[in-house]
């Protein structure tokens, strides 16, 4: 890779960069031009045994040290990354190829926020008193969990390595974190500036490898929690392997998320709204706004709108920073996309715009509309994962609703209306963890994100967060005497 910062190594173990090459090799690939940039290697047995008992033997330590110390050194990480910002948005770029223009704003600017927010809820962690009468009374501990595993999607490869290590770390577990295949990168510079800001060896640990390396991770006895960013297909399995240890879990899985607008919304912020829930990222956002409900009135005005905003795209060098709309991650998810596509037509879904592979190297495709949807259509019910809007008429505010949440999914859900009391009713009438009013897709690390139905369970972000990786001691003290039977 032609880059001065790309990591050292397969794997951050104990503190420093090891390698072992006798793993699975990992070819990492930058989609802008399909070129192989890179080359891992997957946990072997061993590798994964050493990350483990570095873990182990670390958490206890931290666990005791007071939660001021812990939060300076999750703060000076975060200052770290700032800091670091281009270098890391360059990496983040090669490792996916987001254009620049968003990783530099949203993937390690968005982790140094989890790493300074839970770094400042570090020290107010504390339990309760009870009292019970007399002079008797409980106490709580907040006590954490030991070691967590985290397994990341590759869509926000930095992001998601510090949106599941900072809360662990906070709450005074280790952490054993396995990126996806595809983006394998950018956690270890996560690893590598978590340490130099002083966090101690084993504490947070970054193995590479596939579902394999992860599913074994989570199956093993020693490891007490496991928080996975990943498809609903995935979440089911790792949550079913998770369940037979009993441990605890997050899942941050995916979405078919409506975005509804009315006639009397605003044109220009729902159409913004739309084109950020669906195209951001080429459309590679768990939470999108994919199944757009466009009330009959404003439809023809929404679409035209649409288009002429979607022609402003620049599509290119996605290092560039005046690039807005960049490739797919993959090959092989383009062509899951493209497959999509290819069904949408054939469902007879009018096609708006876009629909094909833009001829040039990389994994380009088109901003894509389809126009006269039906709820039926595999496009308004399956997620995608890529730039691919659905757009469906309706007619009044019950019916919307009612086919808003005909869906196994429930992670997100947006409504654009100048009526602020309907924008309230049908907030609370969405089955999703994260709503929106008249914007869409902002995920703030003071806000709990997560979903409801088969879109996950647990929440990240936000003091809600604090609850997924900690867990509750009660301790009763008698001070008078004990009152036994005989
Ligand atoms: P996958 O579900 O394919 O994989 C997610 C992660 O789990 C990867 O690291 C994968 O490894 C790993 N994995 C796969 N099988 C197992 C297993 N049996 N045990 C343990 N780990 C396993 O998702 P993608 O990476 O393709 O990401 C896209 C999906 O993620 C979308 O469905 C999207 O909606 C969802 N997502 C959800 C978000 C949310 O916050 N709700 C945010 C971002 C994405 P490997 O890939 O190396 O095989």
């Amino acid at each position: 890779m032609p880059y001065a910062t790309q990591p050292r190594a397969s794997h951050f173990l104990n503190g420093e960069y090891v390698e072992d090459k006798s793993g699975e090799p990992i070819e990492v690939i930058y989609p802008a031009t399909g070129d192989v940039i890179a080359t891992l290697y997957s946990a072997t047995p061993e590798i994964m045994e050493r990350a483990l008992e570095a873990a182990k033997s670390a958490q206890k330590h931290w666990a005791a040290m007071s939660g001021t110390e812990r939060g300076r050194i999750l703060r000076r990480a975060a200052d770290l990354m700032r800091e670091r910002n281009h270098d890391l948005s360059v990496l983040e770029t090669w490792d996916t190829g987001k254009p620049y223009q968003e990783t530099s704003v949203a993937d390690a600017t968005s982790g140094a926020d989890a790493l300074e927010y839970f770094g400042g809820l570090a020290a107010t962690l504390t339990g309760e008193h009870i009292p019970l009468g007399g002079e008797n009374w409980v106490y709580t501990r907040r006590e954490p969990l030991g070691i967590c595993v985290g397994i990341g999607a590759w869509n926000y490869p930095t992001q998601i390595a510090c949106w599941k290590g900072a809360p662990a770390l906070a709450c005074g577990n280790a952490m054993i974190f396995k990126p996806s295949e595809t983006t394998p990168l950018c956690a270890l510079k996560v690893a590598e500036i978590l340490h130099e800001a002083g966090l101690p060896a084993g504490l947070y640990n970054v193995v590479q490898g596939m579902g394999a390396v992860g599913s074994a991770l989570v199956s093993d006895p020693r490891v007490d929690k496991v928080s996975l960013t990943g498809s609903v297909p995935t979440g089911r399995r790792v949550y079913a392997a998770a369940a037979e240890g009993m441990k605890h879990v997050t899942m941050e899985l995916g979405g078919k998320s409506p975005l509804v607008i009315f006639d009397d919304a605003d044109l220009e912020n729902a159409v913004g709204g739309a084109i950020l829930g669906n195209f951001y990222s080429s459309g590679q956002v768990c939470s999108n706004g994919t199944r757009v409900f466009v009330q009959r009135g404003i439809k023809e005005a929404f679409l035209e709108r649409l288009t002429q905003r979607l022609s402003n795209a620049v599509i290119g060098d996605p290092m560039d920073p005046k690039t807005s709309f960049g490739p797919m991650v993959s090959e092989r998810q383009m062509k899951i996309v493209l497959d999509y596509i290819a069904k949408g037509q054939a469902e007879g879904a009018r096609l708006v715009t876009g629909g094909k592979r833009l001829d040039r190297e990389g994994f380009y495709l088109a901003p894509t509309v389809f126009a006269d949807v039906t709820d039926d259509m595999a496009i308004a019910r399956e997620e995608i994962f890529g730039p691919v809007m659905a757009v469906l008429d309706f007619e009044d505010e019950a019916e919307v609703l009612t086919r808003a949440n005909a869906t196994e999914f429930g992670l997100a859900a947006g409504v654009f209306t100048r009526d602020l009391a309907r924008a309230h009713r049908v907030a609370a009438g969405f089955e999703a963890g994260t709503c929106y009013i008249n914007t869409y897709n902002d995920a703030p690390v003071e806000a709990p994100f997560g979903g409801m139905k088969m879109s996950g369970v647990g929440r990240e972000n936000s003091k809600a967060a604090i609850e997924h990786y900690s867990q509750l001691k009660s301790v009763f003290v008698r001070m008078d005497d004990v009152e036994a039977p005989f």
